[in-house]
This record gives C-alpha cells, sequence and structure tokens, in this order.
C-alpha cells in the first residue's frame, strides 16, 4: 500500500484513459491519492474527486504561478471548500522564481496569505519551491504553519533540509530522486529521518526513470519508493509503509475514519 502524496489526476492528459490510469494504479498497490489544486478551478475539481472516490484526497490553494489571479472572493471559495472533511492540506503554494509568471510581491503576499488560512483553518501546508530558497525559508520562519507542512518534490540542500526537518517539516520525494544528476536530492533521500519523508509523483508531471519524459501516472510512484528502498537499504515494503504511515500523520488521517 503506497500513498502518492502530490498528484494532478484533474489534469486534461488524462481525459482519455481516466479508468484506466486508475486500474493501473490499484493494481500496483498505489491505496490513497492527494490530488492537488493550483488554482481555485483545479482546487474545486480535487474537492470533486475526493467526493467521488474513497481513495482520493484533496489540497486546495493557489500556486504561484497563478498568484496574480487571486481576488477576495477567492479566499471566500477555498474556505468553504476547506470545509469538507476529505480536504487534508492546504496548497501547492509557496514560490517559483525559475518561470516568475506572477511579480514576486504578489506571490510573497498570496503565500503568507494562505500560511494563515491553513492556520486559520487547521490544515497543513504544501510548499512548491522552484529557485526560490531563500525567501521561501525566511517566510516559513516568520509565518510557521502552525499544523506542518510538506516541501513538495524537495529540491534543496542537505543544509536547508536539516533546517527544514528542525521546523518540523516533512520532504516529499519525486521522479528527479531516480535521475541521474540528482546528487543533492539524493543526499537527502539517503540521510532525512525515516518518519519524515513522503512519496508523490507530481502527476502528470516529473515523470521518474525508466520513463522519463513520458506522462506520469501515480502507479510510477513504485519506482521512487523502490529508489528510496535502494538508497536506504530497506526493502520496499518496508518504505510503502513507512511513508503511508507518515502521509498518515501529516494528514492527520484518522486511520479508522476513512478506510481504504
Ligand atoms: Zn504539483
Amino acid at each position: 500500500m503506497i500513498w502518492d502524496t502530490h498528484a494532478h489526476l484533474d489534469d486534461d492528459s488524462y481525459k482519455g484513459d481516466f479508468q484506466d490510469v486508475l486500474a493501473r494504479m490499484e493494481a500496483s498497490g498505489i491505496s490513497r491519492v492527494t490530488n492537488v489544486g493550483y488554482d481555485l478551478a483545479s482546487s474545486e475539481r480535487s474537492v470533486t474527486l475526493a467526493q467521488d472516490y474513497d481513495f482520493f484526497y484533496a489540497a486546495i490553494g493557489i500556486h504561484p504561478h497563478n498568484a496574480e489571479e487571486v481576488t477576495e472572493e477567492t479566499w471566500g471559495k477555498l474556505l468553504e471548500l476547506a470545509k469538507n472533511p476529505k480536504v487534508l492540506a492546504w496548497g501547492e503554494i509557496g514560490l517559483d522564481y525559475y518561470r516568475d509568471l506572477s511579480p514576486r510581491p504578489i506571490q510573497k503576499e498570496v503565500f503568507i496569505q494562505q500560511i494563515k488560512l491553513a492556520n486559520e483553518v487547521g490544515l497543513p501546508i504544501v510548499i512548491h519551491n522552484r529557485d526560490a530558497h531563500q525567501d521561501v525559508m525566511e517566510i516559513v520562519k516568520a509565518y510557521p504553519p502552525r499544523y506542518g507542512g510538506i516541501f513538495h518534490c524537495y529540491s534543496g540542500s542537505w543544509e536547508m533540509a536539516e533546517i527544514l526537518l528542525k521546523l518540523g517539516f516533512y520532504l516529499s520525494f519525486a521522479g528527479p530522486v531516480t535521475y541521474k544528476n540528482a546528487r543533492h536530492t539524493v543526499e537527502v533521500a539517503r540521510n532525512a529521518p525515516m518518519d519524515r519523508i513522503l512519496v508523490e509523483t507530481d502527476s502528470p508531471y516529473l515523470t521518474p526513470e525508466p520513463r522519463r519524459g513520458k506522462r506520469n501516472e501515480p502507479t510510477y510512484v513504485r519506482e521512487i519508493v523502490k529508489k528510496l528502498a535502494e538508497l536506504r537499504n530497506l526493502s520496499i515494503e518496508d518504505v510503502a509503509e513507512k511513508t503511508m504511515r507518515n502521509a498518515e500523520s501529516v494528514f492527520r488521517l484518522v486511520y479508522t475514519r476513512q478506510k481504504v
């Protein structure tokens, strides 16, 4: 049993074969998926998936790319969605200085605002951080998430990881940990405490080896589990089991509440 803690299965690329994707996922022991919003519409789709399928859970939030689209109305609607018991996190939120699709001051403002909202409604946060390490660190120190959080597709150094671990964050690993040039990520994946790591696909992006470049899907989260097992000299079952417990812990999911 594996929990893919970060995916976007509401993406258009699954329109033609959504049920096949789910069938493959089930057959390969992927028992839970957190579908993550990046704007209001995708947050609504994530909640719909979580309502329609037992094994889907939702995260809702505004990605830094979409920060500029936010209006007062957006917050009201997200707060409404947050009441759904299958919404387990606020995200993905953060900063992206690689593509800079929204002006940086607006990205920061929207990031901070969402940490405050997550604190208000009692949800952990899911952080997207691309080439913005320093500002992300400053913000999470100045506005600590009261219910914890996840650095999704962790890409920073081991030095930064140590600070984040001290602050209580979980680190989530995706396809890049299987890539040849992923020295830093591999170092973190090898050294982070076993009770603070998660696995994800970020489907349809970041497809792990050996399928890099093709569309991703939750089934391939097994490649991440396999890689972590190799790096840490553990069995695949062990990594699956531990990362499942970690996900239950960060998402505060009482096992008996929602049996899958
Ligand atoms: Zn994502």
